[in-house]
């Protein structure tokens, strides 16, 4: 064996022999694709209003300053086509492990496979169009009394709707422009319909089918520690293919973009709040955790000598009087009001936003309205 083999060998984390996960390591990827998906809209806060123009909608302006920061936008397709397929496997796994690799590929595993010897982890896995078609077939051959069925498949039949169908198709295609290529991406039109429309939906009817495995368990960020469930508002959210191709876009498009908007900075805030409990306890330091939210809070108040003090306030995605809204000092600009521009942020999960994207509360994210303008709507 080369050297390189060999201390790769001694040195890989073997994941369901060395230990255990709960659940499965895709949801790992989803992680990811839900961490990238949040942050996509970070670098737009300051700019996001401009959109809304007709004139700003032209093919560049919307590559170039609306498509995002561009690696959230291609990690984050990644990410779910990565925990889509490995769920694919993970469904295949359990009718039949032999079903997500190439086993027979070579004469050598056909002899290890006729002696009962065959190794299913070393062996090549099938790509994603081939596990696909596996499952597919799966569904024709076990009928619906037999066990794999009732056992495994019975859950997934949604995933040959149309609907599931055509997301899978597109993200695959999308993954593969990535892939091999990395010079096209969705701009963010495309990408906020297809994520929040097609992915999501997706993702939360494999999660349902699912979670029977994983008793309460449920993503940290699916919630905020206020309970907004973010899954549960880009569900509300319905926007029609028409209406997203129209050259004006209505009232009610703008409004739920700007919606999605609000819930990526919810979920960017609400995938920080955990705290990961992966040290061993006996090396933490024993205060730290115990006296942080006093922390917040002195901060915070010391915030009021800010010259732009204008509140402190309860924050939605947290839960903590951490979230404080400032007013824009304005003097030097001679042509807009003195209470120009509100902003706010949250000392402690970092949820920060400008008036020009509206308030949370015009969204129904906030039970009250957080800058001085909207309270007088
Ligand atoms: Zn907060």
């Amino acid at each position: 064996m080369d050297l390189l083999d060999d201390f790769f060998k001694k040195n890989d984390v073997r994941i369901g022999k060395d230990f255990e996960v709960k659940p499965a390591i895709h949801y790992l990827s989803l992680h990811d694709a839900f961490h990238n998906y949040f942050i996509s809209g970070r670098s737009l806060k300051s700019t996001f209003h401009f959109i809304y123009s007709k004139e700003k909608q032209n093919r560049k302006n919307l590559s170039y300053n609306y498509s995002g920061d561009s690696k959230a936008v291609s990690m984050s397709l990644l990410g779910f086509h990565r925990f889509i397929e490995l769920h694919l496997k993970h469904i295949l796994y359990k009718v039949n492990p032999l079903l997500t690799v190439n086993f027979l590929d070579s004469k050598l595993n056909v002899f290890e496979y006729l002696n009962l010897e065959i190794d299913i982890n070393n062996l090549r896995t099938v790509d994603f169009s081939e596990a696909l078609s596996r499952l597919k077939k799966c569904f024709k051959k076990y009928n619906k009394k037999s066990d794999e069925y009732i056992n495994v498949l019975e859950g997934y039949e949604f995933l040959f709707e149309n609907e599931s169908w055509n997301c899978i198709r597109h993200l695959s295609k999308w993954r593969n422009k990535i892939m091999h290529n990395g010079e096209t991406l969705p701009n963010i039109i495309a990408y906020d319909y297809f994520i929040s429309q097609q992915v999501i939906p997706l993702v939360n009817r494999i999660f349902n089918a699912d979670k029977s495995n994983y008793g309460s368990y449920q993503p940290h960020y699916f919630k905020t520690e206020t309970n907004i469930d973010l899954i549960g508002e880009f569900l509300k959210v319905e926007i029609s293919l028409k209406d997203a191709m129209e050259d004006v876009k209505t009232d009610k498009f703008w409004f739920d973009l700007f919606k999605i908007f609000h819930l990526k900075e919810l979920g960017r805030c609400a995938f920080k709040q955990i705290y990961q409990g992966v040290n061993v306890k006996a090396c933490e330091v024993p205060q730290d955790f115990k006296l942080y939210k006093e922390r917040i809070k002195r901060f915070t108040i010391s915030e009021k000598k800010d010259p732009n003090f204008v509140s402190i306030n309860t924050c939605n995605c947290c839960g903590m009087d951490s979230l404080i809204v400032y007013r824009n000092d304005v003097s030097h600009i001679s042509w807009v009001d003195s209470d120009y521009s509100y902003w706010f942020k949250c000392f402690n999960c970092d949820y920060t936003l400008k008036d020009n994207v509206a308030d949370p509360f015009v969204f129904g994210l906030s039970k009250t309205a957080l800058f001085p303008s909207s309270q007088r709507i």
